[in-house]
């Protein structure tokens, strides 16, 4: 049976739910079918921390991740989810060990200042001063912002997805896209529900598993897998107020607003998508938030567990069009929660104007061909 559909998003994750939101809102009329092979939240939303943050040392960063925050404050609002989607704006303090991440801490600080972020540099002592958990050994400063936090993943892509549906998109979960294939001025969705759905417009949000169907369409892009964990503990009283990231020990940890404490430590592991955790995680992802952090000691944890984030060559996402007329991609690495908002809105227009925003452009797929790649100083 063929269906046909103005535009079909495969992934319903923040991405492609947010994507799906900003396009109905912006065309009125237009029918979008939404595909996810699983079940609500079952991709990296449903496994992640959900944390975000303006302090970035890119301004494409910086930029993103500031309209995407300034949503998120109104998300309720823009979304008529009165709820809210426990957001948590306690800051992010950022942690210097060393004279290199001072020093880019103050040249980013100088982007902040022009770009508004709202950003200081802080003393090892005003860094103990607003954590008194931190050991303070080595410590030589820090970054922070205190428009920085995170949130529900559960509530934002509820919202986004009851937001979707009020505008009649159709979200089909259960359902897999096996391969796209070109009809004409169409391209041609094939789905494992004995249903083909044909649209002018396909957008990939399939984050790390975006090259399952771009190979069936004869794409090659550099984007792969890579395991990533962490812990969460028992709810305790508020604790630890602003996330915090050391780049010496790897890691973000965060106290979110129902009290339990994330620690997402990066471990070094194979690249796959292997969501299983290992048995070495914990003593390991401990002694890491330990050393840093010894005034959590006596929290107990609840659990381990795995997620899978896309990689790119600079760690960047990948937003626009592809070489398949009609075929658009939008794929995280690694920062798909925190800029979501923002993405929604890029993708929307990408799809629908005749070139991509400036401000967009250097997402582009076409930069591993170019060579003009665009790393960021500040990944964990
Ligand atoms: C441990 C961990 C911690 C993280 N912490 C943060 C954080 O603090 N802040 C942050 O911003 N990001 C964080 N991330 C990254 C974040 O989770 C991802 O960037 C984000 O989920 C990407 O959103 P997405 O919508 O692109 O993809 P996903 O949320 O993965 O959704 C993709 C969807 O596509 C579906 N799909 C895949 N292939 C097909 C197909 N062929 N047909 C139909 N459906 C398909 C999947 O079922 C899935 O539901 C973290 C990730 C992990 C694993």
């Amino acid at each position: 049976m063929i269906r046909t559909t103005d535009v079909v998003i495969v992934g319903a994750g923040p991405y492609g739910l947010s994507c799906a939101w900003w396009t109905a809102c912006a065309n009125p009329g237009i029918s979008i079918t939404v595909l996810d092979e699983g079940d609500f939240a079952c991709g990296g939303i449903g496994r992640n921390a959900a944390s975000m943050r303006m302090q970035w040392g890119l301004e494409l960063n910086i930029k993103l991740c500031k309209e995407s925050i300034a949503f998120f404050e109104e998300a309720d609002r823009h979304l008529d989810y009165p709820r809210g989607i426990d957001l948590k704006q306690a800051g992010y303090l950022l942690l210097a060990h060393d004279e290199a991440a001072l020093t880019q801490f103050k040249t980013n600080h100088e982007l902040h200042k022009k770009h508004g972020v709202p950003s200081e540099i802080l003393s090892a002592e005003e860094c103990v001063k607003m954590v008194p958990l931190l050991n303070a050994e080595a410590l030589l400063g820090g970054s922070f912002c205190h428009k920085d936090g995170n949130a529900s993943p559960f509530l934002w892509l509820d919202a986004l997805y009851r937001a979707a549906r009020r505008y009649n998109v159709k979200i089909c979960m259960a359902t897999r896209a096996e391969r796209i294939v070109p009809q004409g001025n169409h391209l041609l969705v094939v789905t494992n529900q004995q249903q083909e759905i044909s649209a002018a417009k396909v957008l990939l949000c399939t984050d790390w598993a975006a090259p399952q169907l771009l190979q069936t369409i004869g794409l090659d892009l550099p984007i792969t897998a890579m395991p990533k964990q962490g812990l969460v503990t028992e709810a305790w009283p508020a604790i630890l107020d602003p996330v915090i990231i050391s780049f010496k020990h790897d890691f973000a940890v965060s106290q979110v607003m129902r009290g339990n404490i994330l620690a997402v430590v990066a471990q070094d592991r194979p690249d796959g998508s292997d969501v299983r955790t290992t048995t070495d995680y914990l003593s390991f992802a401990a002694r890491q938030v330990l050393d840093c952090l010894p005034g959590l000691a006596d929290i107990r944890v609840l659990r381990t567990w795995g997620g899978v984030i896309s990689k790119t060559p600079d760690m960047q996402a990948v937003l626009g069009p592809t070489e398949v007329p009609g075929l658009y991609i939008a794929v995280s690495a690694y920062k798909g929660f925190m800029t979501s908002p923002a993405v929604g809105r890029i993708m929307s227009e990408a799809m629908f104007a005749d070139s991509v925003h400036p401000d967009a452009a250097p997402f582009g797929a076409d930069r591993f061909k170019t060579g003009e790649l665009i790393p960021e100083p500040m990944t964990v």
